[in-house]
């Protein structure tokens, strides 16, 4: 394959470029469902007419009984959304291989996980606004510490939910990895396959952190895809971020939204008592009003975190260049990337600057060129 050959053509590209406005369309009928079920739930009064169907919410169960039947409600409304991307799309641009039943049973299973993360939260956040109306901030800087925390200790569990791991039973490939982790520096406890091929046809790789150390994941697929110094330069990639400590930065920047957003929800569910009978921060009826200022200052604060993200994207690039020193494998790497999940190499600036926080393949593939010359 020559430098010059475009890396999508045809159809392939067409449908590449579908699959972002879609992407944008996406989040604009997110946003669509998110401001009718703020009129419907503050405005309209539905939210404390809720509080009140399930027991008042002055007892963590009431809460729980209004936190799950709020969650449930508008699973039901943006259903369709999440029908038609997550599966529709999917299965037109064959990059889905479950069958509806597969596919629902795995959304029902990462239902209930967020239903439960949510509700665990909230509860804990709602009676800390209402327990220490002086030290509610305190308190729910450390409701989110532990929360991180559970998240960081549960990351093997959680990146195995839907794709499970087996053995690699590649040998010849796991000495390259422990070769690539050596140079880096890296600990590594173990290389895993990770189960993508029955469900989906995308690629993936990734560290997960495993103790001391970090255990690598290559999904089946980007084996089948992608040749032994392609997948090399992934991982010396994804090493890069290890080496940067971009996950703990990523981290350190969630920690940091999320008490701002906390922040700013409780400023405003106060700012609100009276609207559709809610009563402020004290009152789960006011949920949907924190819910609200969370995906406005989400879209806000994505922006800011895209740009850092695709900041660090290059560097871990450079890295990855650094140490394989092998750019014609990096360029085979992101041509088969592009293929295989089906990236627009090139997609509109502002879809990039609003949507991704990954740089462009071709503006990645550029800039690794150019630092293979002068490096
Ligand atoms: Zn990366």
């Amino acid at each position: 394959m020559t430098s010059n050959a475009p890396i999508l053509e045809g159809d392939t590209l067409k449908k590449a470029q579908q699959r972002e406005l879609e992407k944008v369309h996406m989040r604009l009928i997110g946003h669509a469902i998110s401001i009718f079920s703020f009129i419907v739930f503050v405005f309209l009064g539905f939210s404390s007419y809720l509080r009140d169907l399930t027991g008042g919410g002055n007892t963590i169960l009431s809460m729980l009984g209004f936190i799950a039947l709020y969650l449930l409600i508008e699973t039901i409304v943006s259903f369709p959304t999440s029908f038609y991307y997550g599966f529709i799309r999917e299965k037109r641009d064959e990059m889905l291989k479950q069958n509806l039943s597969g596919w629902l049973l795995d959304q029902l299973k990462e239902t209930v996980m967020g239903f439960a993360l949510i509700g665990v939260l909230m509860i804990a956040l709602f009676s800390a606004f209402r327990t220490f109306p002086t030290l509610w901030f305190p308190v729910a800087l450390g409701i989110i510490t532990v929360l991180f925390a559970a998240l960081l200790f549960l990351s093997p569990k959680l990146a195995r939910m839907r794709f499970k791991s087996a053995p690699l039973e590649n040998p010849e490939l796991e000495a390259r990895v422990a070769a690539v982790f050596q140079k880096a520096g890296v600990k590594l406890t173990k290389v895993s396959k990770w189960v993508f091929g029955d469900k989906i046809k995308q690629g993936n790789a990734a560290l997960i952190p495993d103790g001391l150390g970090s255990e690598v994941l290559i999904s089946d697929t980007l084996m089948a895809s992608m040749d032994a110094e392609g997948i090399e330069v992934v991982l010396a990639h994804e090493l890069g971020h290890k080496v940067h400590n971009d996950i703990r930065t990523g981290m350190i920047l969630s920690w940091l939204t999320l008490a701002a957003m906390i922040t700013a929800a409780f400023f405003a569910m106060n700012a609100l008592t009276g609207i559709g009978g809610i009563q402020g921060a004290t009152d789960i009826a006011a949920l949907p009003i924190l819910l609200f200022i969370f995906s406005i200052m989400g879209e806000i604060t994505g922006l800011y975190r895209n740009a850092i993200v695709r900041k660090a994207e290059y560097a871990a690039d450079k890295y990855a260049l650094e140490q394989t020193q092998n750019f014609p494998a990096f360029e085979r790497a992101f041509r088969s990337l592009a293929k295989d999940n089906l990236s627009d190499p090139n997609p509109p600036e502002w879809i990039e600057f609003w949507l991704h926080d990954h740089p462009s393949i071709e503006k990645r593939i550029a800039a690794a060129r150019a630092w293979a010359k002068t490096g």
